[in-house]
């Protein structure tokens, strides 16, 4: 798996150079983020951290990935469309963890009074990492798949570019024709004016519901101004705004100011510090409306850690997807082990095998955004202080994936240049839309590659851990 350049990787002089130019190139291409210190003006900005190098990936499993986008986005759309499925699975997971109960909560309420919505979208994206079994042949094996607010399609269509020059700086000007294009940010806008557009009212906008802490706004951005050159009105609010200005008519269509909102899409919302009780209500009021939601409610829920863990069941994928056959064996081929904590005997022995093998396995909590799972020491104490109360039922227990590091330079403002030994997580983005029940969009978009130091269990670029990164096919 080794990229063609393990010869310069040593010659710190030709490093130093190439990493200035990096950092240009990067700002020159627009690969920024907000500052820690003002993350809500554009006043003084940075580069977002990348890897000097691009990272060596094995092409078959590139295309194993690509190629099982479009059976991902088919099963999480259904998934969303079964109650059943949703209500049972969840139902351990509800009775401990406050803020999924939260969301099924709205979930039932919105099914209950009937969905005023009838165009979907969906953007996800499903992250895997390149396993090196017992005999050193890297398996493509899922992480995990983002239902809501999927970040970094923006960016990332900006650092081939970048690494492409560094390459030629470093005297690889034909490795630096190889490296792929990739531009999620379109795929991405295409999706929502699809979706835009089947609402079928020309004077709706297009809301980007956002955080209070806006660091990472301008891989937003290369969302929004996709949707500009289309000639769609964007707008960007917070939960606060929609509580004190949106409302909706008798026809349940959402106004915000009195602008009628035709697409909500979500980049806030998948943590429990998201909510107070106003923007809970700010929520239900999204919800209820006739605005293609992305994702609506049933989505975010389709991408909780328990789902994630009963689709591993033997059957349960050729229940969800029947007559798909095929798309089942692609998706079944990307699972590690995935197991239930739920009460009983099944749940105990789960618990004493991780307890008693504890660097075999992850521990995860139904949360997003990094920086929640346990391992190894900590995963033991956790697991033996709830392993005979329900509290357990708010994890999962999964394999952990074990991939083979190469070294590589982690660029970040502020810090000094140093050789890591790294590992990386390839993403593909997803986007559908259906209509009613037919899906009349389906397709994988992009890619993204993040790096991180080895000594890093967890955790994504967003918390400062991963770095962006760019494939190199292998
Ligand atoms: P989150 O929703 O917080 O992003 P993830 O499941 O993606 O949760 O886990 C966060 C990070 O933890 C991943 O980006 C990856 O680096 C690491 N991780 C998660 N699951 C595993 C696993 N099974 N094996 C190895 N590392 C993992
Ligand atoms: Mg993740």
């Amino acid at each position: 798996m080794a990229a063609p350049w393990e010869d310069v990787l040593r010659d710190i002089p030709a490093i130093q150079e190439a990493a200035v130019v990096a950092v240009d190139a990067a700002l020159l291409q627009g690969v920024l983020m907000r500052t820690e210190g003002q993350p809500n003006a554009s006043d003084v900005v940075n580069f977002a951290p990348f890897t000097l190098l691009p990272s060596a990936v094995p092409s078959a499993l590139f295309e194993q990935a690509y190629a099982v986008q479009q059976d991902f986005n088919m099963l999480v759309d259904a998934i969303s469309q079964n109650k059943e499925f949703l209500e049972h699975t969840l139902a351990s997971t509800i009775k401990v963890d406050d803020f999924t109960a939260r969301l099924f909560r709205i979930y039932t309420q919105v099914l209950e009074e009937g969905l005023a919505q009838s165009v979907f979208l969906g953007i996800n994206r499903s992250d895997y990492m390149f396993d090196s079994g017992v005999d050193g042949t890297p398996a493509l094996k899922q992480i995990e798949i983002n239902t809501i607010a999927a970040s970094f399609g923006g960016l990332t269509s900006r650092t081939a570019v970048v690494h492409g020059q560094v390459l030629k700086v470093l005297g690889k000007p034909q490795e630096a024709s190889h490296l792929l294009p990739n531009n999620p940010s379109r795929g991405l806008a295409l999706g929502i004016a699809k979706a835009w557009e089947l609402y079928g009212s020309p004077s709706a906008v297009v809301m980007f519901l956002v955080e209070e802490v806006q660091r990472n706004i301008f891989d937003q951005r290369c969302v929004e101004n996709e949707l500009w050159n289309r000639n769609i009105r964007v707008i960007r609010k917070r939960f606060r705004d929609v509580f004190e200005k949106g409302s909706l008519d008798e026809a349940r269509r959402l106004y915000m100011d009195g602008q009628e909102v035709a697409v909500v899409y979500y980049r806030e919302g998948y943590v429990p510090s998201s909510y107070d009780e106003q923007n809970w209500e700010a929520r239900l009021l999204l919800e209820r409306s006739r605005a293609v939601k992305c994702p609506d409610i049933a989505t975010q829920l389709a991408g909780t850690k328990k789902v994630q863990q009963e689709l591993s069941r033997p059957g349960t994928l050729e229940r969800l997807l029947p007559g798909h056959t095929e798309a089942v064996t692609r998706i079944r081929a990307t699972f590690a082990g995935l197991y239930s904590l739920d009460m009983g005997a099944e749940g105990d022995k789960v618990a004493a095998m991780a307890i008693a093998d504890p660097d075999r396995f992850v521990l995860k909590p139904q949360r997003e955004g990094g920086g929640n799972n346990l391992y190894g020491e900590e995963l033991r104490q956790v697991l033996e202080k709830v392993r005979d109360s329900p509290e357990r039922t708010s994890y999962i227990l999964m394999d952990k994936i074990k991939p083979r590091p190469a070294m590589n330079y982690l660029l970040r403002a502020h810090r000094p240049l140093q050789v890591s030994e790294c590992i990386s997580e390839l993403g593909i983005f997803g986007v559908y839309v259906r209509r009613g029940s037919e899906l009349v969009l389906n397709e994988a978009v992009g890619h993204l590659l993040r790096t991180k130091a080895v000594e890093h269990a967890d955790g994504g670029v967003a918390a400062g851990v991963a770095v962006l990164d760019t494939p190199y096919l292998v």
